[in-house]
């Protein structure tokens, strides 16, 4: 028997803030892939983030769910959310559900983005740490150790997000014990935390990786800890929607996981890999 795909993905942006897509047209792309459930996960309003949604929209953006959900009833189930940023104070509230990521690095009184290109990482190893790429590393695992034991979120957001420009692993050695150590640390905490870990395939639809992350090492360590799964694919542009699907089901596997889960509209469900 062929093995179950997920036909469900709850990270996506749309014109709201970062996206190429309507989120009508991410409805229809979702039915033409046969999807029972998609969830919209804006990145919530942070004044300090450009890509994020203005919070003069945030009422708009509902609405529009709202309106989409009703017209659509009975074909696809549409789930709110928001994606936020550890760094915001202003906490999600009203959502099916949230996702918790770490975009940003704060060291020394200054927050950087490691998610905007590689020069912009490169800046933050030279201006922040020194020239030290692994300071740099622990810097980041120490935001996401953060924001895992203190986050109330469903989903924890692309926890190796620091490894996107980093394909050809010539930046930094992800097999080093300084940055291996913070990392597996992250994975179990994420795994003990209870709350699912998500596999993002962003990063392979943008064309920055060939893999998704959190990589095969999390991945192991997560699975040993007791650790969940989810899907994803951070969609942006909806020709990836599915993006990559399969394969991140066959890492999960290769990783030890025998189940992931996924969102049935707002039921929690869990398959077998
Ligand atoms: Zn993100
Ligand atoms: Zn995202």
């Amino acid at each position: 028997m062929k093995n179950y795909l997920s036909k469900s993905n709850v990270h996506t942006h749309t014109t709201f803030s970062d996206g190429k897509n309507s989120a009508e047209d991410m409805v229809q792309r979702a039915l033409s892939l046969g999807f029972h459930t998609l969830g919209f996960s804006e990145h919530a309003p942070a004044i300090y983030d450009d890509a994020a949604m203005p919070a003069r929209r945030e009422p708009e953006y509902r609405a529009e769910i709202l309106r989409l959900r009703e017209k659509y009833a009975g074909q696809i189930e549409l789930l709110i959310g928001l994606e936020h940023d550890w760094l915001s104070p202003a906490v999600p509230k009203d959502c099916d559900f949230w996702i918790e990521s770490v975009h940003y690095v704060r060291t020394g009184g200054w927050m950087w983005c490691v998610d905007w290109d590689r020069q912009r990482l490169e800046d933050a190893r030279d201006e922040l740490c020194g020239g030290d790429i692994y300071a740099l590393c622990q810097d980041y695992f120490r935001t996401v150790s953060e924001s895992i034991q203190k986050t109330g979120a469903d989903i924890l957001g692309h926890i190796e997000l620091i490894m996107k420009f980093n394909e050809a692993r010539d930046l930094f050695d992800d097999t080093d014990a300084r940055y291996l150590g913070p990392a597996l640390e992250c994975a179990t905490l994420a795994a003990e935390s209870g709350r699912l870990i998500e596999i993002n395939s962003g990063a392979v639809a943008k064309g920055y990786r060939t893999a998704p992350y959190p990589g095969e090492a999390m991945l192991r360590r997560a699975c040993e800890a007791g650790g969940r799964v989810i899907l994803t694919s951070d969609c942006h542009d909806m020709a990836f929607l599915d993006c990559h699907f399969a394969e991140s089901a066959a890492l999960a596997k290769a990783c030890g996981f025998r189940t992931a889960w996924e969102y049935r509209g707002n039921q929690l469900i869990e398959y077998p890999l």
